[in-house]
């Protein structure tokens, strides 16, 4: 994660009005596209989007926005607001490897989907975000998504074939696997595409197919807040890796003691129900303790929809805190800061329950609380985690956004 060198407001207007002005100083006055993508939180169903699961995030309305304009240069000028870094791809891209700074998400994409037809032009692109810096929340997919929409819009078709959103959550997945090597599932990118305001997803990741699931968080009296860590994530990568591996390794496992039964292999981790944890049993501890993970928060997604629906927020947070110690005792994903303000949120009255969401190792976590215990939950939270770390916490209400796309008005 590059540092920051620039605070960019997270006030629409007056980031759309930053954003406009170093538009106009990096590639002069000339009429600019207006397009924006969300970054995402995850209500439950972690790290199990590469395992055939089903999750259940919701793209917020914070997100990474972008002015973009044809140019007569032949190269891709980008600029980020957020980093105050110009960097400049001349055409046409050669893909042989990919730029270690943030150009790596822009390139990766565009390669991607110039494969699905659609061909680079010269263009002139400045990014501004709003979404807390390396905090988990996704900018990369966020990132990833605001380009597939610009080259969407702006790149040259060489095939009568519709691109479809799918392509586009699929060309950031490629650019986050193959491209960086990074071997994130779908669930990102794929929210991030298809997200609707108001509305939360079951994303079925096996077959690449959702539904969306009203939130009506107003009518139920509660609020989902966005509780920061301020503690980057770190070792991210590599542990991601590791984790996948571990998976893989499970699967196999298992379906090795399938064929001893003469039944048959199955594709996924989440195949395997909680009925059959006891095979478990005979595999490393490890791989068993991060099997049991995927299987048992495979089966909590299922139940947090029954229990938002039922609008039962007590069962909901009670599987918030049972999902959270599956990924700090099971999968070993948290760390000291998310534990912590996990715990701290636990603790408030007036807060159903929390977990961190995303990938874990520092970034964030999300709790259900009651709406007229807000400010306090908030309060006891801050001032619980600053005695327990070194830290202080960022709080915010999430409100459930729309997936990526051009926004109408034209900023500049
Ligand atoms: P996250 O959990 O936020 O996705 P990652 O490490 O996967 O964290 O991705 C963060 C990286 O994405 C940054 O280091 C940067 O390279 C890129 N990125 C995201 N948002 C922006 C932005 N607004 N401008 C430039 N680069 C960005
Ligand atoms: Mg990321």
């Amino acid at each position: 994660m590059e540092a920051r060198h620039h605070q960019v407001p997270t006030d629409e207007k007056a980031l759309l009005e930053e954003l406009s002005s170093a538009f106009r100083a990096h590639f002069g006055e000339k009429a600019a596209r207006l397009f924006f993508a969300p970054s995402r939180i995850n209500i439950i169903g972690e790290h199990i989007d590469y395992n055939g699961g089903n999750v259940f995030p919701c793209a917020l309305t914070i997100g990474t926005y972008a002015l973009a304009a044809p140019n007569e240069e032949n190269a891709l000028r980008l600029y980020s607001l957020n980093l105050d870094a110009e960097n400049t791809a001349t055409l046409p891209l050669n893909e042989e490897k990919a730029p270690d700074d943030w150009t790596g998400y822009v390139l990766g994409v565009f390669h991607a989907l110039e494969q699905k037809g659609l061909k680079p032009v010269g263009l002139d692109i400045a990014v501004a975000g709003n979404i807390p810096n390396g905090s988990g929340l996704s900018s990369s997919a966020s990132l990833e998504l605001l380009c597939g929409v610009i080259a969407e819009a702006l790149f040259e078709k060489t095939t009568d074939e519709t691109l479809t959103r799918l392509d586009l959550v699929e060309a950031g997945v490629w650019c986050e696997n193959e491209y960086l090597g990074v071997h994130t599932g779908i669930m990102d990118q794929y929210v991030i595409g298809f997200g609707k305001a108001g509305h939360a997803m079951r994303l079925d990741t096996a077959a690449k197919q959702h539904e969306y699931v009203p939130l009506e968080l107003e009518a139920k009296g509660a609020c989902i807040l966005v509780l920061n860590t301020n503690k980057r994530r770190e070792l991210k990568d590599s542990k991601y890796n590791e984790r996948r591996a571990e998976c893989a390794t499970a699967l196999k496992e298992l379906n090795r003691l399938l064929r001893e039964k003469g039944e048959a292999p199955r594709e996924f981790l989440c195949d395997f129900s909680e009925d059959e944890l006891n095979w478990l049993d005979g595999l490393d501890p490890v791989i068993a303790k991060r099997a049991r993970h995927v299987i048992t928060e495979n089966a909590r997604v299922q139940a947090m929809i029954d229990a938002f629906a039922d609008s039962r927020l007590e069962d909901a947070g009670q599987i918030l805190n049972d999902g959270h110690r599956s990924l700090r005792d099971d999968y070993e994903v948290t760390g000291p800061h998310l534990d912590a303000i996990v715990e701290a949120a636990q603790s408030a009255e007036g807060c159903y329950g929390a977990r961190m969401t995303g990938a874990g190792f520092g970034g964030c976590a999300i709790a259900l609380v009651r709406q007229d215990a807000v400010d306090a939950v908030i309060a006891h939270i801050k001032k619980i985690y600053a005695e327990k770390t070194d830290r202080t916490a960022e709080c915010l209400i999430s409100l459930a956004g729309d997936g990526a796309g051009e926004r109408v008005v034209a900023a500049n």
